[in-house]
């Protein structure tokens, strides 16, 4: 009994066991994918930066080339206002100096050309000229050659008339720029040249002066290299500015500054310079990738570079990072992302691993009270169905009996097993309805009702049968009704029994041949009575029933109606069979009599065939009537015989 209740525990137990597990590893599986789904994002952000850094490069070297575009616009306008203030200074000067004395005009024109002559060939870095309104070159400091000649039709390498250009100052309060390629050729490619040209209306003349762009270039140059390579002094970043032909301009060794660096080779062997070279062939720009050596070490790594071509000064300018660097960076991330969630996953499991610890003792603290209540109150229940007057047996679905009180020992006494099958099913002898009989050890009947449910006893599925004795009370109403439906003298069944009888044979009857219903009575019994006494009489009576239940077929049955009057109730015979028996029965009767009395009796009787009536029903007292009026026959024709 306690075995299964442990076992019934056991498996609430494990149950409990089970749904903690499944949430230890369904926390466990959410952990891991969130640490694969951080891998993912982890690998997303890899590229992203990559792209990323790929960008910033590209952005580094475009910002420096729109400062150095910028630097040199500026110095263009610097330059601008250098030429402009010059011819303007001079114009002002020559025009307000001594020669402004001389009255004659063309004296005083020849005189201002010579000043302007002057001090054209002072000041070497400037190109300065004069033209005559129609075209004439009066003065130049490059092209003494052409002095004294028309040149309004020269035309720049470019094909522009750049003279009639410079001609269109003329009735202009203010000077004008004129940008020209002179014919003067660097590496093949003409130079570009600007100029500022002032009207002079006393002497009805232009001058001007300039200067070629390469020359303020080349000061930008020098300036712009010197300022980049500083900048990046002290940075882990270099931009390189390297020419086309290999010289390096700014370099991240600047031990290498204006030496070439076409023998600096990658990891593969291949050159550095040529790979840039290559990749800004055919575009302006694009991106390098290569195996270099770190900065300080020789452990290889990737590098991706980008690189642009700076052709005003026959150069590239790059940019570039190693791979690397961007891993070691984003390993430190993952790894911090990894730990992170190993933590949480560690936290989660102590957690679960508690929160099941509480869970498992809360459950066994209460299955334990559990059990003890089960068990307290199967104590009471036991007590109680020990004192109960009824009889109380329990008996386990596999027909093993767990209890029995002393009601059930003294109905069925010890060996209740003959009464039970394998499946805890009781089996008793029905004797009538709800009426059950058992043969005790001793030999004693007992009647009893009984009734079963279903319960858990001591942790097993049972059955409990409530057993009442109802012995007394049975055979009380037993005899009662014996009474209501016998003849006490004679013990045959009464009239009311054959009411029944004939109305339960009326309602089920199945047979093929016809009832038939005979009426006796004694004859001359009232001489016997009178004779011989009312206690011989009764004896007469007794021999009735006596002779007729031998003589009669199991299936027929004698009645006493009352006094010395009888029924007979035979069944599946014709009226003719019916008369012959009740008429040997009758000299039976006649021999038995005389035998046993000393004196023979015999008895007169009606017998009619049970049938319809006018209704289509069949009335007993209709069948009675007949017999009654066949049996005064009988009478009449001088008894001891049987009409029908
Ligand atoms: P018959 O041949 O015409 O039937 O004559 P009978 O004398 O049998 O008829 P009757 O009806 O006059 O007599 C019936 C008698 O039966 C009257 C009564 O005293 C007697 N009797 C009725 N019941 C009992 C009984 O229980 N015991 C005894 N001993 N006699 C009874
Ligand atoms: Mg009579
Ligand atoms: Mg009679």
């Amino acid at each position: 009994m306690k075995l299964t209740q442990k076992k019934i525990n056991k498996n609430r137990f494990f149950m409990i066991i089970a749904i903690v597990l499944g949430f230890f590893l369904l926390a466990v599986y959410m952990l891991l994918s969130d640490i694969n789904h951080t891998n993912k994002s982890v690998k997303r952000f890899d590229h992203f930066v990559r792209n990323e850094m790929r960008d910033i490069v590209r952005n580094e070297v475009l910002n420096r080339i729109d400062e150095i575009e910028y630097d040199l616009s500026m110095l263009h306008k610097e330059q601008n206002k250098i030429i402009k203030g010059k011819i303007e200074m001079i114009a002002h000067m020559l025009l307000s100096s001594d020669t402004a004395k001389i009255n004659n005009m063309e004296e005083r024109k020849i005189e201002f050309l010579k000043e302007f002559e002057r001090i054209a060939k002072a000041d070497k870095e400037y190109l300065y000229f004069a033209l005559s309104t129609e075209g004439i070159l009066l003065r130049s400091s490059t092209d003494d050659r052409r002095e004294g000649k028309n040149i309004i039709d020269s035309k720049d390498q470019e094909g522009s008339y750049y003279i009639r250009e410079m001609l269109k100052v003329i009735n202009k309060q203010e000077g004008i720029y004129v940008t020209y390629y002179s014919p003067k050729e660097k590496d093949g490619e003409p130079l570009r040249k600007t100029s500022y040209c002032l009207y002079i209306p006393e002497f009805d003349i232009i001058i001007g002066t300039g200067s070629y762009d390469v020359d303020i270039e080349k000061v930008l140059k020098e300036a712009t290299f010197s300022r980049i390579q500083s900048y990046y002094q002290d940075s882990e970043d270099y931009i390189f500015i390297v020419g086309y032909d290999g010289i390096a301009h700014v370099f991240g060794d600047n031990r290498l500054i204006g030496k070439s660096t076409k023998k600096i080779y990658d990891t593969n062997g291949k050159s550095i310079h040529k790979l840039f070279m290559e990749a800004i062939e055919n575009d302006s720009e694009g991106y390098v990738n290569y195996d270099y050596y770190k900065r300080n070490s020789k452990e290889k790594s990737e590098k991706i570079s980008f690189v642009k071509r700076l052709d005003m000064w026959e150069a590239y300018i790059a940019m570039g990072f190693h791979v690397d660097d961007l891993n070691q960076e984003l390993n430190i991330h993952i790894n911090d992302f990894k730990s992170e969630y190993y933590k949480e996953l560690i936290f989660t499991l102590i957690l679960m691993f508690f929160i099941g610890l509480v869970i498992l003792y809360f459950v066994r603290k209460s299955l334990i009270l559990q059990s003890q209540y089960i068990h307290q109150e199967e104590i009471v229940f036991e007590k109680l169905f020990q004192l109960s007057s009824e009889g109380i047996l329990i008996v386990s679905n596999q027909g093993n009996v767990i209890f029995q009180n002393p009601i059930i020992n003294k109905i069925i006494g010890e060996n209740l097993s003959d009464y039970i099958d394998k499946e805890g099913q009781v089996y008793f002898n029905e004797i009538s309805e709800d009426v059950y009989s058992i043969k005790n050890d001793n030999g004693r009947t007992y009647y009893i009702e009984w009734n079963k449910k279903s319960i858990i006893y001591h942790g097993i599925d049972s059955y409990i049968y409530f057993i009442s004795d109802i012995t007394s009370k049975f055979l009380k109403s037993n005899e009662l009704e014996h009474m209501a439906l016998y003849d006490e003298l004679t013990k045959l069944p009464n009239r009311r029994k054959l009411i029944d009888d004939f109305k339960y044979i009326i309602e089920n009857n199945t047979a093929k041949d016809s009832t038939v219903i005979a009426m006796i009575d004694l004859d001359y019994f009232k001489k016997v009575n009178d004779e011989y006494g009312h206690a011989i009489g009764d004896e007469v009576l007794k021999l009735v029933g006596e002779c007729f239940t031998n003589k009669l077929r199991k299936r027929d049955q004698i009645y006493r109606l009352g006094g010395e009057e009888f029924i007979v109730l035979l069944r599946d015979i014709t009226i003719e069979d019916a008369q012959s028996v009740l008429t040997n029965i009758c000299n039976e009767f006649y021999d038995m009599s005389k035998e046993r009395f000393g004196f023979p009796i015999t008895f007169s009787g009606g017998a009619t065939e049970v049938e319809l009536n006018l209704y289509g029903e069949v009335c007993l007292g209709d069948v009675l009537n007949k017999a009654d009026i066949l049996l005064y026959k009988a009478k009449n024709k001088g008894r001891a015989r049987i009409e029908i």
